[in-house]
């Protein structure tokens, strides 16, 4: 669950299912992932971007073993102590792994909220108090999980109003108005283009690290049209978070 929560952050459930399955069967503990290397765990990250998460992941399966004797806490509390753990994957880890009662609150459930509950933008404070507000007394983690899929499937950017099951119910499209859901606490904001991104050239650089050594000559295929300046600004962006080093002057993946 820890692992799968990491993975959907800011990626599509069906990008995530393949890469999901190959980590879980490289690390099926959290003691595996944390005897491995970076470079091991990186090389199992492939076909998901935003990398950084794949390093918290080691930090958090190492903090696992070393702390909580290699099982995953079922406090909030505890789950946010861990590394790249934020609200959301916490409350989402307690509530769909141990059933904990806590809420949780996307992109996709605060449009619900936003919508058809109150008709009305909300501030964090009001999105954090309407999500536990409404949670039931029982089935919790079903409740939460019949949310984000109201989000996903039918209250998306653009809403399937006609096909949602909460069509005469709505707020929103029972009384109208500007869509309150844009600026709402929890929406995530449109991404940015991935094409020509630094997240496209991190990427590419560490899809040629993960067949080996590289120096900077060698990589200058993945930085075709780029300038100096932005290939060396992508290479150390890389070092600094920890995902690369430099040895005998080639880049290789940290902790090979
Ligand atoms: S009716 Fe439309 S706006 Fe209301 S919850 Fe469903 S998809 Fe969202």
């Amino acid at each position: 669950m820890l692992v799968s929560e990491v993975m959907l952050q800011q990626t599509q459930t069906s990008r995530v299912i393949e890469p999901w399955t190959r980590f879980m069967e490289r690390f099926p503990t959290p003691r595996a992932c944390a005897d491995a290397t970076l470079a091991e765990v990186l090389t199992a990250w492939r076909g998901l971007g935003y990398h950084r998460r794949a390093k918290a992941l080691h930090d958090t399966a190492r903090v696992l073993r070393d702390v909580f004797d290699g099982v995953v806490p079922r406090s909030v509390k505890e789950l946010r102590t861990l590394p790249g753990v934020g609200e959301y994957t916490a409350n989402a880890v307690a509530s769909f792994a141990y059933g904990e009662p806590v809420a949780v609150l996307d992109t996709n459930v605060g449009r619900v909220l936003a919508r058809a509950i109150v008709n009305r933008r909300l501030r964090p404070s009001e999105a954090r108090s309407l999500a536990a507000e409404v949670l039931p007394r029982t089935q919790v983690a079903t409740f939460n999980q019949a949310m984000l899929d109201l989000g996903a499937q039918f209250c998306r950017a653009t809403p399937r109003c006609e096909q949602c099951p909460l069509a005469t119910r709505c707020a929103w499209r029972q009384r109208g108005g500007d869509d309150p859901a844009p600026l709402s606490a929890g929406v995530s904001r449109a991404q940015p283009r991935f094409e020509g991104s630094s997240r496209q050239l991190r990427g590419r650089v560490l899809n040629a690290l993960r067949d080996g050594p590289h120096s900077r000559a060698e990589l200058s295929v993945s930085f075709t049209g780029v300038d100096a300046r932005r290939r060396d600004e992508v290479l150390a962006g890389l070092v600094r978070d920890g995902l690369i080093m430099l040895r005998a002057r080639r880049y290789v993946l940290a902790g090979e």
